[in-house]
């Protein structure tokens, strides 16, 4: 789908996968104005297609939009025209244990100018593809390491947008981690280089002395849905959870005085993914003896046992097909 001013969003329309004309001179090849989403549809044992919370995506997309001065798409013909797609061949979605289609909608700027302002014209494209699991290390804890120097995101910028230039700065950082052996970055705030912030593609969650915490949403971090969603499922259970400014230091306390009891980030790509060690620059947590804990695990199989309709979605978030 086109957007050109004056005119607004026009011609949607479903062509087969293939490489797009775009002129050098396109703005979001020089200024950055890209926004994405990244959703999943899952297929049921009874032959059923899910998609899970699609309308949130949409909302942060235009949200995004919003911080890009990306003009605003419509939410509904958005869903519309993603539920058309997947109509085309319901084979797309894969049907093997643990597996899924994943669906990247995406909007750039393409109108040829050079000069810093908002474009005049966008394109907005869903492309897809199945995948599997997200780690080589599937369900099993993985390691991270806490960035002290890089940082993704500062209050102000546009960390909570899921625009492009958010992940160019944080390649940096991943890629010294991914190097010495760790799966991906903790990153911490911009300004303090203390407080926890979201991990590479999920948000962050710590079990201390029986409460869950996360870092509150602050204008850095990503507001996640599956962060909102394991908050959900968390507050229906009844197990304490709070949203709040986390020190770093407060979780190497917590470790040191042994009420740290679990660690796991949450994402549509990386679903539930227990942390099983955090390493910094003056030393290392072990985390549940490397075990997935507990609550990681009701959460993962929660999550999972509704996105593939084996648990009964009384949170009402799929969409079926
Ligand atoms: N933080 C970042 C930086 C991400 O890229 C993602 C993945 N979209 C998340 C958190 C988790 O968000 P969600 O649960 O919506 O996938």
């Amino acid at each position: 789908m086109d957007y050109e001013e004056g005119k607004g969003w026009h011609n949607a329309k479903i062509t087969e996968y293939k490489p797009i004309e775009l002129s050098p001179a396109a703005t979001v090849l020089h200024y950055g104005q890209a926004v994405f989403e990244g959703l999943k549809a899952y297929a049921t044992e009874a032959g059923e297609i899910l998609l899970f919370r699609p309308d949130q995506n949409f909302k942060r997309l235009n949200r995004s939009n919003e911080r890009l001065c990306i003009p605003a798409i419509d939410e509904e013909f958005a869903l519309y025209a993603l539920k058309e797609l997947l109509q085309i061949d319901r084979d797309w979605v894969p049907t093997s244990e643990g597996t899924s289609l994943y669906i990247r909608p995406f909007i750039i700027a393409t109108e040829p100018y050079l000069g810093v302002s908002p474009a005049k014209n966008y394109k907005f494209m869903i492309i897809m593809s199945p995948v599997g699991s997200y780690y080589a290390e599937g369900i099993n804890p993985i390691k991270i390491l806490v960035e002290q120097h890089y940082v993704r995101a500062v209050a102000g910028g546009t960390g909570e947008a899921k625009a492009g230039g958010n992940y160019a700065s944080s390649l940096k950082g991943s890629e010294l981690a991914n190097a010495q052996g760790y799966a991906q970055t903790l990153w911490l705030d911009g300004k303090e280089h203390q407080y926890v912030e979201e991990v590479g593609s999920m948000n962050i969650f710590f079990k201390i002395a029986g409460k869950v915490i996360t870092p509150a949403l602050n204008g850095s971090i990503l507001a996640g849905i599956t962060r909102d969603s394991m908050i959900n499922v968390l507050k229906s259970k009844n197990i304490p959870v709070e949203e709040r400014k986390i020190a770093f230091l407060e979780i190497v306390e917590a470790a040191n005085n042994g009420t740290l009891e679990e660690v796991f980030g949450t994402g549509t790509a990386a679903v539930i993914s227990p942390v099983g060690y955090l390493k910094w620059s003056d030393g290392a947590i072990d985390v549940n003896n490397g075990q997935i804990g507990e609550v990681t695990q009701m959460l993962y199989d929660t999550l999972t046992g509704i996105q593939y309709g084996k648990l009964e979605d009384t949170f009402g978030w799929t969409i079926k097909l």
